[in-house]
This record gives C-alpha cells, sequence and structure tokens, in this order.
C-alpha cells in the first residue's frame, strides 16, 4: 500500500527551492527519488475493522486481538510442523526495569507497546526499527499506590491515535504517526491511592477504562471517554456510595441492599476494574470483571454479612449508556481478595448439541465458569486447581458452597489458592479449533486470620484486614525451606465443555507468562525461569524454547507483515509475586531485562551476554532493636513495607532488597528515606503519615534481623 502510492506513477515534490516539479520513477526496484513522507495513514482501526478483524489476521489490532478476547490468531504458517525453525528475528531493548505485561498491538506494520512506568513506544513491525517513544513522566513516588508494580498492559488504537491509561490516572491520546500528545484527560485524583494498569477498550467511538486500587481503598468505577476529546461520556461505580448522599442509579441502590455498616467510610468499598473487558457487537454488551474488596475481610467491611454486590462479579453494561444490564457474582461476600477482574473470554461453542453463547473466565478463586453472555445465567463450573475454600459451585442457585471456616472467624485457615488466585491477570487464549482454553495457573497456599488488633482505616495505604504476620511466610528459614514444593505454576489446558483438564505441563516455578494459541496448533508462553515456549495446542506437547534471560509475565502475540508471520513475547520480569515472594522467585527470572523479543521461521538473531549477578551483599550491623522493638518492625514491616520490598525483607531484586542496604547501618539515614522521603524520585515515598520515629526504628531492627539471618544462610550454602 505503501509503495503503491507513488512507485511508478508522477509523484509531484517540492524541491529545496520551494519549486514545483514533477518526476516520473521508472521503475519499482530503483525508485529515483523519495517521498516526502509515508502516505499510508497509520492505525487506522475502527469499530467496523475491529468487528471483523479474522478478514485481516495479520494485524492484531486491539487488546485480546478481537472483542471476543479469544487471544487466538488465525495464522499458522509458523505451525506444528516447522516451530522448532523459529529463531529471534529482532529484539528491542526497553528502558525500564520493572514488570512488563503489555501485549503489542500491530496494525499495517507498525507495532505499539507499553513497558513500566506507562511508556508507550512504536516500533518497524518487520525489523524492531524505533519509530517514536512517549513517556508521560509518572511521579515515581505513585508507585506507593500500587498494588503489584508500576506496570503497564498496552494501549488501544483507533483511527490514528494510540490510547492509553498512565500509572497516575490520566488517559492519554498520541498522534500514532508522530507519538505527540493530542489529549489528555485525569480519570481521577492522582493524590488518591487509585492507579491504572490495564489497557483501555475502544467501543463506537468510547474509549473505555477502569483503576486499581482495591488494597488502598477506593471506591471502583469504569468510564468511557470521548475519542476524540477525552470528554467523559458516562461513568459507573461497582459499589455503592454512602446511601445518605442518594444513588447514581437503580443498579447501586440493589446493590446496597446487600451491604451492611458503613463500608464507605472503609476507603470506598473497592471492586475496582482493572483489567478484563470483552465486548459482543451483535448482543452490544460489553462484559466487565470487578475486583475485590476493601478492606478484604468481609467481616470488618460489611459486618452484616451480605453478597456485597457488584464485588467479584462479572458485569453487563449497555457501552452507549453504562446502563446495567445483568451480572453474575463469582464470590458472594468476597474475603481472600478473590477478584473477577481476570481474563473474559466470549466464544459460540456447541454445549449438549445447540450451539451457545458463552462468557468463560478462571477468576482467581479456582473456578472456571461458563456463562451464558446473554443474560448471565451460570451454564456450569468446576474448579481448574485445588481449593479449599469452597466445595463446588451449587448448579441451581449459581453459588459457591464454601468450606467450614473458610472465613477464618474462629482461626487460622490455610487457603487455597491463595490471595494471588489460581490465575491472575496474565492471559489465557481459547483455541476454537481445539476448544481448549489454556491457563496460566498458579498453585500457592496463603495463610488468613483475623487481625491481632482492632481495625482501624488508614488512609493512602493497605487496608487488607487480615493479620498480616500469619499472612506472611514463616519466621524461620527452615520452614519457609519446607513451602517451597508448594509455590507452583503450570499450564493447564481446560475444555470448557466438559469442564475438565485435558492436558498440563508442570513449570519450575509460580507467575508465568500469559498464553497465545494459533491455527498452526500451537500454544506460545514465557515462564518464570526465562524460557519462551512453543506447544502442541492439541496435546502440549513442547516443540521449541529459546533463553529469555528474564522471566516472562506478558502474554504473546502474532502478527504478519509481507506475507511473513512473526510471534512477538515482550519479556521482563515482574508483577505481585515478583516483589512479594522473593523468597521463592527463581533465579533466572532476576533481574529484569525489559525487551521486546520477535521471532519468525529461520532467523537466527541472538542477545548480547547478560552482565547481571542476582545476588544480596550482606553487611548488616549488629542488632541493636529489642526483641518487643523487633516484633513491631515485623507487623509494621507486613502491612506497609512487604508490597514492594518482599515478604520476611526478602527481595525479588526488582527493587532493592533492604537487607543488603547501606540505610540500615544508620537510624538517620534510614528515618531521611522512609519519614523524609529522600528517595521520593526513585520511587520511594515518605511514609511519615503513617510510620513515626519508633515505627520505623522498629522496621530497622527487624530488617537487620533478616539481614542477620540471611547472612548466616548464604555462608551455609
Ligand atoms: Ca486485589
Amino acid at each position: 500500500m505503501k509503495q503503491a502510492a507513488w512507485v511508478g506513477t508522477v509523484v509531484r515534490l517540492v524541491g529545496f527551492f520551494g519549486l514545483s516539479f514533477t518526476v516520473f520513477t521508472g521503475c519499482a526496484d530503483t525508485p529515483n527519488v523519495v517521498p516526502e513522507a509515508p502516505s499510508t495513514p497509520v492505525a487506522r482501526v475502527d469499530g467496523e475493522r475491529l468487528i471483523a478483524a479474522d478478514s485481516e489476521p495479520g494485524n492484531w489490532m486491539s487488546y485480546g486481538r478481537t472483542y471476543s478476547e479469544q487471544r487466538f490468531s488465525p495464522l499458522g504458517a509458523v505451525n506444528d510442523q516447522n516451530a522448532s525453525e523459529l529463531g529471534l528475528a529482532w529484539s528491542y531493548d526497553l528502558n525500564t526495569a520493572r514488570g512488563v505485561e503489555a501485549t503489542p498491538i500491530v496494525v499495517d506494520g507498525v507495532m505499539y507497546t507499553t513497558s513500566s512506568w506507562s511508556i508507550v513506544t512504536a516500533l518497524d513491525a518487520r525489523n524492531g526499527v524505533h519509530l517514536w517513544t512517549y513517556d508521560p513522566k509518572v511521579k515515581k513516588e505513585k508507585s506507593k499506590h500500587t498494588c503489584c508494580d508500576v506496570v503497564n498492559r498496552g494501549v488501544a488504537v483507533w483511527e490514528g491515535q494510540v490510547i492509553f491509561g498512565a500509572l497516575d490516572g490520566r488517559l492519554i491520546a498520541l498522534d500514532a504517526a508522530t507519538g505527540k500528545v493530542n489529549w489528555e484527560v485525569a480519570t481521577f485524583d492522582p493524590t488518591l491511592p487509585y492507579t491504572i494498569t490495564g489497557a483501555p477498550r475502544i467501543i463506537k467511538d468510547k474509549v473505555l477504562i477502569g483503576n486499581g486500587g482495591a488494597e488502598f481503598g477506593v471506591r471502583g468505577f469504569i468510564a468511557a471517554y470521548d475519542v476524540d476529546t477525552g470528554e467523559r461520556l458516562w461513568r459507573f461505580f461497582t459499589v455503592p456510595g454512602d446511601p445518605s448522599l442518594g444513588f447514581e442509579n437503580d443498579a447501586m441502590k440493589m446493590a446496597a441492599m446487600t451491604w451492611s455498616g458503613e463500608w464507605w467510610k472503609l476507603g470506598g468499598g473497592g471492586g475496582t476494574v482493572w483489567d478484563s473487558m470483552a465486548y459482543d457487537p451483535e448482543l452490544d454488551l460489553l462484559y466487565i470483571g470487578v475486583g475485590n474488596g476493601t478492606p478484604w475481610n468481609q467481616k470488618i467491611r460489611s459486618p452484616g454479612g451480605g453478597d456485597n454486590l457488584f464485588l467479584s462479579s462479572i458485569v453487563a453494561l449497555r457501552p452507549d449508556t453504562g446502563e446495567y444490564v445483568w451480572h453474575y457474582q463469582t464470590t458472594p461476600g468476597e474475603s481472600w481478595d478473590y477478584t473477577a477482574t481476570q481474563h473474559i473470554i466470549l466464544a459460540d461453542i456447541e454445549l449438549e448439541g445447540e450451539p451457545r453463547k458463552v462468557l468463560m473466565q478462571a477468576p482467581k478463586n479456582g473456578f472456571f465458569y461458563v456463562i451464558d453472555r446473554t443474560n448471565g445465567a451460570l451454564v456450569s463450573a468446576n474448579n481448574y486447581i485445588q481449593i479449599t475454600w469452597a466445595t463446588h459451585v451449587d448448579k441451581e442457585t449459581g453459588r459457591p458452597v464454601e468450606a467450614e471456616g473458610a472465613r477464618y472467624e474462629d482461626a487460622k485457615f490455610m487457603l487455597y489458592p491463595s490471595y494471588l488466585g489460581g490465575h491472575n491477570w496474565h492471559p489465557m487464549s481459547y483455541n476454537p479449533e481445539t476448544g481448549l482454553v489454556y491457563i496460566p495457573v498458579l498453585d500457592i497456599p496463603a495463610f488468613y486470620a483475623q487481625p491481632a488488633e482492632e481495625f482501624e482505616y488508614r488512609p493512602d495505604y493497605t487496608n487488607l484486614g487480615i493479620d498480616g504476620i500469619t499472612a506472611g511466610l514463616p519466621d524461620a528459614q527452615a520452614e519457609r525451606d519446607a513451602l517451597r514444593p508448594l509455590i507452583a505454576g503450570r499450564l493447564v489446558a481446560w475444555d470448557p465443555k466438559t469442564q475438565k483438564e485435558a492436558w498440563r505441563v508442570e513449570h519450575s516455578g509460580s507467575w508465568n507468562g500469559g498464553t497465545l494459541s494459533t491455527a498452526g496448533n500451537l500454544v506460545f508462553q514465557g515462564t518464570a525461569d526465562a524460557k519462551f515456549v512453543a506447544y502442541t495446542a492439541d496435546k502440549g506437547e513442547p516443540l521449541w524454547e529459546f533463553p529469555t534471560q528474564t522471566g516472562v509475565v506478558a502474554p504473546a502475540m502474532t502478527y504478519a507483515v509481507d506475507g511473513e508471520q512473526y510471534v512477538t513475547v515482550n519479556v521482563g520480569w515482574g508483577g505481585a509475586f515478583a516483589l512479594v515472594f522473593g523468597e521463592y522467585v527463581h533465579a533466572k527470572s532476576t533481574p529484569n531485562m525489559s525487551r521486546v523479543l520477535t521471532f519468525k521461521l529461520g532467523a537466527n538473531g541472538s542477545l548480547p551476554e547478560p552482565k547481571w549477578k542476582p545476588v544480596v551483599t550482606f553487611n548488616p550491623p549488629a542488632q541493636s532493636g529489642t526483641p518487643e522493638s523487633i516484633k513491631l518492625g515485623h507487623a509494621q514491616y507486613q502491612d506497609t513495607c512487604m508490597g514492594c520490598h518482599g515478604l520476611n525483607a526478602v527481595s525479588g531484586l526488582l527493587i532493592p532488597d533492604l537487607r543488603g542496604s547501606a540505610l540500615i547501618h544508620d537510624q538517620a539515614a534510614f528515618d531521611n528515606v522512609v519519614l523524609g522521603g529522600a528517595l521520593r524520585d526513585k520511587g520511594m515515598a515518605s511514609f511519615a503519615s503513617e510510620l513515626d520515629a519508633e515505627k520505623s526504628a522498629a522496621i530497622r531492627a527487624y530488617v537487620i534481623q533478616q539481614a542477620i539471618r540471611g547472612q548466616q544462610v548464604q555462608a551455609s550454602q
């Protein structure tokens, strides 16, 4: 298209002297003039093209490739017969060092991707040549409001614009050709603990974006913005506000009947829409996944019980107005961080001889749901992983039957799946040819107990409402080592018709990448132990792998340019598990090397040798804190520091391991950072509004204890 516009035709050019003249370009192979600028418009995606996405399989025009979000590519040039001939075609180094979760978009030969800190990059999809980068310059201290790393899952494109959400809540539209800002709008007050990490979707000239923040305390919502101006057109809250102020709509009035107490005073109820959306153009329904409550513990949030709508629900809305149509709640009275924000896939499948329009989700709670997407009725549900919180989902009521003790009211409960879920944000994929869904499964336990002290809402900080020390890892190294084999991850191929596992591949660690399936009978997945692997889609047989030098969490995608199929995956370890579970992070995952890797048949590119040494150098001072102070420090650390610096002060090495920090040698220097905010510009905000000198000293004493222990363990190895 780009060439056809000018090669072999008469082209009018304006020369150096401002003179207008014409040139005849005689031969397509050796053109003697160069046009002033590419004449092909870029990223001219619209609703018509997106709805007909299967008619142009070479493009990947929206987050999940199609509105149905199947992440299945009809391209089959790379297939189970030749996948072993895949090699590195090109790579591009992203200049960030935190988790990379984005799915690149490719339209007409141009790739648009994001990396951490919401930085957007455009590349030539054929060779990785850099076109432009846009950095929204998010203030680093905003990381204080992130539960799960400073990640971003990608852009949306529409009629020449590239649109994305920045971590600090700005929705920004760029000119796809230049990367210059067309418009930007704040979707929330950035001083509130909301964040954006998800990719926008665009339906009928409306940009849809939600946000995260339910660990801290926010009132979840999704809103639609005009694609040309950024003007907000509608907003749908997912949980009711203060009833005395009136309700925004009937849906909120209905939802409020399912809550008790004064939840709006505890941060707003939660229920953030931080990731999944899907759209059925025929039914004209937008489906959104809603997250957990604030605080997690329902006994505190809604002491009289109740379902607490629309937490942990899939909600169907009208995209034109945001009007509520139906909902299905996966986890009524959510009390475990069991979000239903996980990937939603729409498919038309035959069940008992009848074609059915279904929606599929494997939310954190461990059940795989098949829902009738016309009305929200449960078709079937079965657990895709071992679970302890419920026995099954009752087919008649559509509700889970909870196990005794699961609400940890009287005693500590060993919960499967953990707060990380049986499946987290890492996208699954559905292959209509095999009829299987490929789920990146997590298999990790967690321990829940009521808090030792009365819950006090902490504005601007995490508010989980469970006992932090119980939820953490055991203090003794031997006990933590004993837990190691329980921290597992696998790729599961799930049959939604029979609700049974078809095959599985056990990985060597947890927190592996999202999946892509293709018409070449292939499934692609990156792993925590730094591999990018192709399996057969029907049987799960490994065919090919490439060493990625860093853990992979993002899903792969595939596209074609000039008749050649490419497979791309963003690599760069990160996310919640990477930060929190430093103890169990695979050594090959760390540290982060953020890159776009693109493969094609017959290529043989290689990556430069990595230079890092992922090791903590211990040099702790003598312990001067009292046992009481260390104990206080442990509790404070769990409540305030653990989310970034890791359980038991063991970092995943994406950010500094405090046990090896020079700051623990000097309380004044430590306070200067923790209370004074001296490293604010590096992402370590001041915590002075929550911690005081006593607590800061206690945290330091706890970290020194952990450093001394870590040094002993390292010496014994
Ligand atoms: Ca959560």
